[in-house]
């Protein structure tokens, strides 16, 4: 019988987030084994569950989501509205809610913001490291991944020099991840000019993600992208899944900024694309409203003393203590990206890496190169487990690294 084999243009796509690794582990938790995992942000599985408010409120919702079935494309008014809102407070100028495309999270909107922009061949700048659903969307649409550098020794900002040194004639996007995962940096205003003035000189649609806009440490200040040009065609992308730990509601936002004038053709590709997924959930679209007008954000687990700044500190001290381990310490988001320099451990394969010491240990992390950092020498961990477990995964590690130091 002739065998049934996936599409050629799943033939680039990776995302190793949930991975081979992830299998193993899960047929490790399948046969009794206790696993930490540092290997997803996903809040609510380290008991960050939602707030009370937006959980009542979604219950409230509940029968008239039920009434109102299927809604416009791009969602419901009220809750387009409160993101309009939140644009004008963020200065992002010049959006209404016609400029706003509710979805099934954010990823849903970013899949179809690359479906709509590309033909087959043309480029989008990609940040090396990445969150790696850019680089798999961009290949799905038929497109070209073009990784530039994020520059660790400058604090993994993206540079710049690089950034117009990889620019072709098939350049169409650039993707720009603030604040980022899986590095934790956050792009002062200046960068983020210069990125914008790239993308007004080369024509570029900029893509703007900031999920984590609200996820900042020490006091940081993000920036919007869209509240920096109004010329430059900017897709902002948000939702509820990180600043208000709702990760499981599916709720999220993509709004269209800058000069539309020149984008219609492009705007009525997305609006196609937004029909003809019906619409996002009508129970998370219900929950925007509650979550953007109150005080439901993560601000005070990230504000000093907070758990989630508390954790960051310790897996920040713990894990720079280990020899031949360096870390950027992050501003933002949730997440740490640590350097295993090559001359103490010199990992060939870093999937294997992350499958011995899942083996070994028990403790769950992704490798670098599974973000699309080229060389084997980086993993990412996230900092959500408590204090207690995050400092068991972190001796363990250490422990691990002893051994393979020593092979
Ligand atoms: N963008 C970034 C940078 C992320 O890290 C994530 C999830 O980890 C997403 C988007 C996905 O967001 P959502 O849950 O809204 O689909």
């Amino acid at each position: 019988m002739k065998s049934i084999s996936k599409s050629s243009k799943l033939s680039n796509v990776c995302y190793d987030i949930r991975g081979p690794v992830l299998d193993k582990a899960r047929q490790m938790e399948d046969e009794g084994q206790q696993i930490i995992k540092l290997n997803i942000g996903n809040v609510a599985a380290f008991g960050l569950l939602p707030p009370d408010e937006i959980v009542q409120d979604m219950i409230r919702n509940l029968p008239s989501s039920t009434a109102a079935g299927y809604t416009d494309s791009k969602g419901l008014f009220a809750p387009r509205k409160a993101v309009v809102h939140y644009c004008q407070e963020q200065g992002i100028k010049g959006v209404g809610v016609e400029d706003v495309y509710l979805g099934n999270g954010a990823s849903e909107l970013i899949v179809m913001a690359l479906n709509a922009l590309l033909d087959d061949g043309m480029e989008v700048l990609v940040p090396m490291p990445d969150y790696p659903l850019y680089t798999a969307a961009v290949a799905l649409s038929g497109g070209r991944p073009v990784h530039y550098l994020c520059d660790e020794a400058n604090g993994w900002l993206p540079d710049l020099d690089d950034i117009r040194a990889k620019i072709t004639p098939q350049t169409r996007a650039i993707v720009v991840i603030n604040p980022n995962n899986p590095t934790g940096a956050l792009y002062p205003t200046d960068l983020l000019l210069g990125i914008l003035e790239i993308a007004r000189q080369h024509e570029l649609v900029v893509l703007a993600d900031e999920i984590y806009d609200k996820t900042l440490y020490d006091g940081a200040v993000h920036t919007a992208m869209g509240s920096l040009s109004e010329d430059v065609l900017t897709l902002t992308f948000n939702g509820l899944s990180k600043n208000y730990r709702s990760c499981g509601f599916r709720s999220g936002w993509m709004v269209v900024s800058g000069d539309k004038r020149h984008a219609q053709d492009y705007i009525t590709g997305l609006n196609m694309l937004a029909s003809m997924r019906l619409c996002a959930n009508t129970p998370g679209q219900l929950a925007i409203q509650t979550a953007l007008g109150g005080y439901q954000s993560i601000k005070d687990l990230v504000a000093p003393g907070g758990r989630l700044a508390r954790q960051r500190e310790l897996a920040y001290e713990l894990l720079t203590q280990i020899p031949g381990v360096s870390v950027v310490k992050p501003k933002g988001a949730l997440y740490m990206f640590p350097r295993l320099d090559p001359k103490i451990y010199p990992i060939e394969d870093d999937q294997q890496f992350a499958y011995e010491l899942l083996a070994e240990e028990r403790v769950l992390i992704v490798q670098g190169t599974g973000f699309n950092w080229k060389s084997p020498d980086h993993f990412r961990l996230v900092f959500l487990p408590h204090a207690d477990d995050l400092t068991e995964a972190i001796v363990r590690i250490e422990r691990f690294l002893h051994q393979y130091r020593r092979r």
